[in-house]
């Protein structure tokens, strides 16, 4: 039995877990294991309702689960930032997830603004916790003209090493044959110069995997000029950020992007990238397929590959035959786009045996 905990949170994030859970559901049936989900209220309701954004119990709650499946969260009720911090960060910090990992795959070519790309498939190792968003620093004499903000850049040894080591052990596990490190180290020349040493000792463990360079404002060029080069790439906590927003628009938009959050070996927290989207939300609008992904990649995770695969070339199959929602150019509703992905993952199923 694996135990997941459900946080659907707000907005379309509703919409889109609820499709990601039929298709789970369906998983069930099809591989022969079997999920508990387990779901949670927190996100803006619970928040306006009860001023809980998410308490300390359910933190040591989750530690016991083998995965989170989460939505999205944020409201105009809301004042930006609360349940950003109190729910999404809080997570992130408490359980440790020093991993973003972010797939930036082409589904199909239609799908892609870059003329004349057939295939796009690389992976984001993003270091999810330290960088210039570990929360270090302050001001002086805030508010006066002789104002100081000082955002300090945290890279321990540790932390750099955790994501390199991930990053080529992702490569070595899935069959990928190269991990490029994306950096600024010719002007972060410090902490930098940290990612590169490190980089250099950790890819002599894996001599079998190629490894690859480039500075973070080249590398925004080459992801338009020659995507289709890259297989893994780790990069530091804020260009990761930004690179991986790039891809997503690279490959489709938000309405495709998954992401996990990741501490291998414990708990960790699976949700799509896009957030609550209170404009299309109600509407039936949607589009589930960033949702489904997610679960996808936490299946990965978990150690099905094969439902994981499975589940990828189902969404490929829906695209490919234009059963998605408006964003993607079709016609279908939300719950829609779930049933058509439902249907081709009893197909696929079937036709693979
Ligand atoms: P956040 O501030 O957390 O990023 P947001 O709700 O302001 O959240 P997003 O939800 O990330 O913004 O998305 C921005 C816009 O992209 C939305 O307003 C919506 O129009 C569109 N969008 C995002 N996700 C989807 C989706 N799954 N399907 C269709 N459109 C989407």
């Amino acid at each position: 039995m694996i135990k997941i905990a459900v946080i659907p949170g707000d907005g379309i994030g509703k919409e889109v877990v609820a499709e990601g859970l039929k298709v789970l559901k369906k998983i069930e049936q099809l591989a022969n294991v079997s999920f508990d989900f387990q779901e949670y209220p927190f996100g803006a309701d619970h928040y306006l309702k009860t001023g809980e954004t998410l308490p300390d119990w359910a933190i040591e709650e989750f530690r016991n689960f083998d995965a989170i499946y989460f939505g999205a969260i944020g409201d105009p009720r809301v004042k930006p930032g609360v349940l950003e911090h109190g729910i999404l960060l809080k997570l992130r910090f408490s359980l440790d997830l020093y991993i973003n990992l972010r797939p930036v795959k082409l589904y199909h070519p239609r799908l892609t603004p870059i003329k004349g790309k057939e295939k796009i498939d690389m992976i984001f190792v993003r270091e999810n916790t330290e960088g210039l968003y570990a929360g270090a620093g302050g001001f002086l004499r805030r508010g006066t003209p002789q104002e100081v903000a000082i955002q300090e850049m945290i890279n321990t040894r540790y932390g750099v090493e955790r994501a390199v080591r991930f990053a080529f052990e992702y490569a070595k596990k899935t069959g990928r044959k190269k991990v490029t490190l994306v950096d600024k180290a010719n002007v972060l020349t410090y902490a930098h110069d940290l990612w590169q040493r490190v980089f250099a000792e950790v890819s002599n463990d894996y001599p079998e995997i190629e490894t690859d360079h480039y500075y973070v404002d080249a590398m925004a060029m080459k992801m338009i000029r020659s995507p289709e080069i890259f297989e893994v790439v780790v990069t530091p906590n804020m260009f990761g950020d930004i690179l991986t927003d790039l891809g997503a628009e690279i490959v489709g938009g938000l309405g495709l992007a998954a992401s996990g959050n990741i501490h291998p070996g414990r708990v960790s927290m699976f949700e799509p990238v896009h957030g609550s989207a209170p404009d299309i939300a109600g509407k039936g609008i949607a589009n589930p397929l960033a949702a489904i992904l997610t679960a996808s990649l936490m299946l990965e995770h978990l150690g099905l590959d094969k439902a994981a695969h499975m589940i990828e070339k189902a969404v490929a199959r829906v695209i490919e035959e234009n059963k998605v929602t408006p964003d993607l150019g079709g016609s279908l509703k939300t719950n829609e786009v779930g049933d058509a992905v439902v249907e081709a993952l009893e197909v696929l199923w079937d036709e693979e045996g």
